[in-house]
């Protein structure tokens, strides 16, 4: 029974099929003796929701669930909502953006409840978890923070062990600046390891760099007159870039290129044409 703080319990679920780097946690937070929270539901798949409500009951003695909250939308967190919250008669919070989708799998409306941004989430005197809305990877997506233990849940907007994929950058990078401001000690991500001290701190400001300094090899390239994805794929990435990482590299530099669009430093410029066939 992993416990990372006082209040928080990790259930790992080390997926092989998913191919979530390192894994995907659940987070129990609160007292095992009093009332806890349940943080995400995993895949849909039934395996997956027994091994969450075995280490519910099993190794925490099935202690009252008030809430289940939602990091974002991804069916990998979100997949076994409806039997956890049939289990546990919890209610479901989440982003405002996520509630119609889950009150359609939850069927009953009053289950499913909004969050508000920088809500105050409350166990008796023990615990206050506060929601932090931080879009980018997904525009529903919450971090939650038990600043009391200095610990920061990040769902997939900081993982333990690779980068995670981004959807907005501009929203992103937004996102990582408030989050660097914290004062934690320990990441909880909900792929790859927890992150403890004196790495957790500091996870923030290298996403912040890392994603600075790809913007700026993207526009070196962009000065040198190589104009396309793939050329400066080929010219920032390794030369040796395996093929399956290709793709996703690619999609990585499309990401930078629309946020520099938005910040008006890129246009986009279509000048190539071809025969159908
Ligand atoms: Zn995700």
């Amino acid at each position: 029974m992993p416990q990372v703080s006082p209040h928080v319990y990790q259930c790992h679920i080390p997926d092989k099929h998913y191919m979530h780097p390192g894994g995907t946690n659940i987070f129990f937070i609160g007292d095992p003796k009093k009332t806890m929270l349940i943080l995400d539901t995993g895949e849909h798949d039934r395996s997956w929701t027994k091994q969450i409500l075995d280490y519910w009951k099993d190794e925490l003695g099935s202690p009252k669930i008030s809430s289940i909250l939602i990091s974002h939308g991804h069916g990998d967190h979100t997949g076994g909502v409806d039997r956890i919250q049939e289990a546990t008669g919890a209610t479901v919070r989440c982003h405002p953006k996520l509630v119609k989708e889950l009150r359609r799998v939850l069927s009953d409306d009053d289950k499913v409840v909004p969050l508000k941004s920088g809500e105050m989430l409350r166990l008796g005197d023990d615990v206050a978890l506060r929601a932090i809305f931080t879009p980018g990877h997904a525009v529903d997506h919450v971090c939650y923070n038990l600043s009391k233990e200095r610990v920061l849940f990040t769902g997939d907007t900081i993982l333990g062990a690779s980068s995670s994929s981004v959807m907005d950058l501009k929203d992103y990078m937004k996102t990582l600046e408030k989050l660097a401001k914290l004062r934690v000690d320990t990441i909880c991500p909900a792929h790859g390891p927890v992150v403890p001290s004196p790495k957790g701190p500091v996870l923030a400001k290298s996403y912040i760099d890392h994603r600075n300094m790809r913007e700026k090899q993207v526009l070196e390239t962009l000065e040198n007159g190589i104009d396309s994805i793939e050329s400066i794929r080929k010219t920032v990435y390794p030369k040796n870039l395996k093929k399956d990482l290709r793709k996703p590299a690619e999609r990585n530099i499309k990401t930078h290129l629309d946020k520099l669009i938005k910040d008006k430093i890129v246009e986009e410029v279509e000048i190539t044409y071809k025969l159908v066939n």
